[in-house]
């Protein structure tokens, strides 16, 4: 079942749109699965299930942080974590610099945008990610890398809406990487698009989508 619908989304990516394949919730024995047909860049949003799964599994799996993540959190992905998907805040972004080099490593960040018209769903506004690209205190930051933007559309079944939605997404990275990044060869990932809407997101410019129940099912919480 889920080689199966693993190869199905597979094979609807047209070339450079990377596949994210969000296990959150899932056994080890379902990444297995996928890891068993090629993939190896798994997504989660809790960090303790992240960590358990990271010890458990093969060690070149790619894992990749993609929901809301607290500051006090982040040394425990910091040895390992391949990308941090939803960065918000100047105050993360510090976090994340110092326990990367405490680790003498780059972590690559994406900042997340607030696109949807939902309160609830965290991300940036232009302005606040322009304040804080210009920011002094992320010119001093040597350990990450911001190698692109992440969004959230609203949860609706208007279209239109979404398609709006990732239209704004794509014009402000394009915004952002022509204001700070122009000769930067690593901004390049828009990452956009779940199971429900990531062929809309491909057409709008998505080039990493992150798909979670339609490779493993639906998830019960
Ligand atoms: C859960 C989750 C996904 C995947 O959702 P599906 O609808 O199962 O594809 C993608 N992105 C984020 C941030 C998520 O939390």
């Amino acid at each position: 079942m889920i080689k199966e619908q693993l190869q199905s989304v597979l094979n609807e990516l047209p070339e450079g749109v990377t596949l994210v394949a969000v296990s959150k919730t899932k056994p080890n024995e379902a990444i297995m699965e996928a890891y068993d047909v090629g993939q190896r860049i798994f997504g989660e949003n809790k960090v303790q299930e992240m960590v358990a799964k990271h010890e458990a599994l093969p060690k070149d799996i790619q894992w990749h942080l993609i929901g809301h993540l607290q500051r006090n959190k982040v040394k425990y992905i910091a040895p390992f974590v391949a990308m941090i998907h939803a960065v918000d805040s100047l105050r993360l972004l510090k976090e994340i610099n110092k326990q990367a080099d405490n680790n003498n490593r780059i972590i690559d960040c994406l900042l997340q945008f607030h696109i949807a018209d939902e309160e609830s769903k965290f991300g940036l506004t232009i302005e606040e990610a322009h304040e804080l690209l210009t920011s002094v205190d992320y010119r001093d930051m040597h350990n990450i890398r911001i190698v692109g933007l992440m969004g959230m559309a609203t949860f609706t079944d208007d279209i239109q809406q979404i398609r709006n939605e990732f239209h704004t997404l794509k014009n402000y990275f394009d915004l952002v990487k022509n204001n700070h990044f122009k000769d930067d060869e690593n901004f390049k990932v828009l990452s956009m698009g779940m199971s429900g809407d990531y062929q809309i997101a491909i057409e709008e410019g998505s080039t990493m989508v992150r798909v979670g129940s339609k490779i493993f099912g639906e998830r019960n919480y």
